[in-house]
């Protein structure tokens, strides 16, 4: 596939680095001036000052963010993260994130991201429930099961969604478990959550080989992260005949040109809390070995920034699946497009959680609960469509699938925003 170079500059702010590539996408597709303006804007930011007693019994101030950024497709959806570099502008682009992410998998859903600055490692049980329930309630306005759908993200699991969900629901006074997903089973959660980005990531990959004429079973993976994303795809993958030749967590990271036995890495990690440092299935390998090593598909599944002008030329895969958000800079874009290597973008890779998300929201409204298989079923296909609307799209415009995938939500926006118009 020909693929267009895209613009490279350095971005400080993380919204103007979205904002970038929002640009990019807009030119090429020629999107109209005022619905590029209205999605430059956020909808609605709401930030909030939570007090709360601490196990000393001193009062610390938390501070608190929700970003809405858009409503067009429906109600906005996007989770809320725990960390101390939370701040307005990260949410705001994390915000514009679920936007498209939603749009390309086809949700019927806008985007949005919430957060609170804090470090949940070195705060207690206690403390972390109440300033989940402080954060609920304080943003009671916000979200709404029709209007906002928050989630976790990072920081956060379903245990902080059931206390946001309980404050919630006392707050309301009725039982809405809809307003929030990614919740446990017991009260609500979807069977095949947990797996659900990880399966994205694998179907995605699936769908990118056969487009590239490539047996799974004569192909290698490397994966980055051993935690939920990175350890579901690499086990999904190798179920599929892919063989990992290597993964690596922030422990440590390991190559095995012969294949490494995920489901031993899988029981080693969880009984050495959750790390893979000591594994013995594999050579241990330096970190930064790890996403130029010898393979055909690249996963990288941990964190953001990874994927850089200074190693992107180093890249041997011929394909790169992003479970992460944000892995490659977009100062490595133009080098992995020039060296040809397909790179199936964040907002289409992993966005089977969103989906599974989406399917949790839609179980809890109708009070009928679906099977994992149907789930998984319904998600699969819902992966396939959107793949391959990101493929042809990339095909029609000439560009990498990274620009074809926000050109793919613009154009689904576009129309919600023109049918319902402006003041
Ligand atoms: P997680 O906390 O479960 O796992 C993160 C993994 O990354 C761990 O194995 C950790 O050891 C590893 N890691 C951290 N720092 C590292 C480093 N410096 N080098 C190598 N590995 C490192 O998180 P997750 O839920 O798997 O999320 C991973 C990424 O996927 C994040 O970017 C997240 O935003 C994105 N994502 C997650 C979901 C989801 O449903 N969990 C959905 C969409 C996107």
């Amino acid at each position: 596939m020909s693929q267009s170079v895209m613009e490279v500059q350095v971005h400080e702010s993380m919204f103007d680095a979205v904002l970038a590539r929002l640009n990019a996408a807009a030119k090429l597709m020629n999107l109209s001036d005022e619905v590029l303006q209205v999605l430059r804007n956020p909808q609605k930011e709401v930030k909030v000052s939570l007090p709360i007693t601490m196990d000393s019994g001193k009062i610390q101030i938390f501070e608190g963010y929700r970003t809405v950024h858009s409503t067009h497709l429906g109600p906005s959806k996007g989770g809320i993260r725990f960390a101390m570099d939370v701040n307005s502008d990260e949410v705001r682009a994390l915000a514009a994130w679920m936007s498209f992410k939603c749009a390309v998998a086809n949700l019927p859903y806008g985007g949005a991201k919430g957060g609170i600055k804090c470090d949940p490692r070195n705060m207690s049980v206690g403390e972390l429930e109440r300033l989940s329930r402080a954060y609920a309630k304080a943003m009671k306005e916000v979200i709404g099961v029709n209007k906002d759908i928050p989630a976790p993200d990072m920081g956060t699991s379903g245990r902080e969604m059931a206390w946001m969900l309980d404050e919630y629901n006392k707050v309301m006074g009725e039982d809405i478990p809809g307003v929030i997903t990614g919740k446990p089973i017991a009260i609500g959660g979807s069977l095949g959550r947990d797996a659900a980005t990880g399966r994205g990531v694998m179907v995605n990959t699936l769908a990118a080989l056969k487009r590239l004429n490539l047996n799974p079973k004569n192909v290698t993976a490397i994966v980055q992260g051993f935690g939920n994303v990175g350890s579901h795809a690499a086990r999904l993958l190798s179920e599929q005949g892919v063989k990992i030749v290597g993964i690596g967590d922030h422990t440590a990271s390991f190559y095995n040109e012969k294949g490494i036995d995920i489901k031993a890495a899988l029981d080693f990690a969880a009984k050495n809390n959750k790390v893979l440092k000591g594994f013995t299935g594999a050579t241990e390998i330096k970190a930064s070995e790890l996403l130029v090593s010898a393979c055909d598909v690249l996963v990288p599944a941990a964190l953001q920034n990874v994927i850089t002008e200074e190693n992107a030329s180093k890249i041997q895969a011929k394909l790169i699946v992003e479970g992460a958000n944000g892995p490659t800079t977009p100062q490595a874009d133009p080098i992995l497009n020039e060296k040809g290597i397909i790179c199936v973008p964040d907002i289409l890779a992993n966005s089977g959680g969103v989906t599974v998300s989406y399917f949790e929201w839609v179980q809890n409204k109708a009070g009928y609960y679906w099977t994992e298989d149907e789930v998984n079923q319904k998600h699969d296909l819902k992966m396939e469509i959107a793949f391959e609307a990101i493929w042809n799209n990339a095909s029609k415009y000439k560009c990498s699938m990274r620009l074809a995938a926000y050109i793919t939500a613009l154009q689904r926006i576009e129309q919600a925003v023109k049918f319902k118009g402006f003041y």
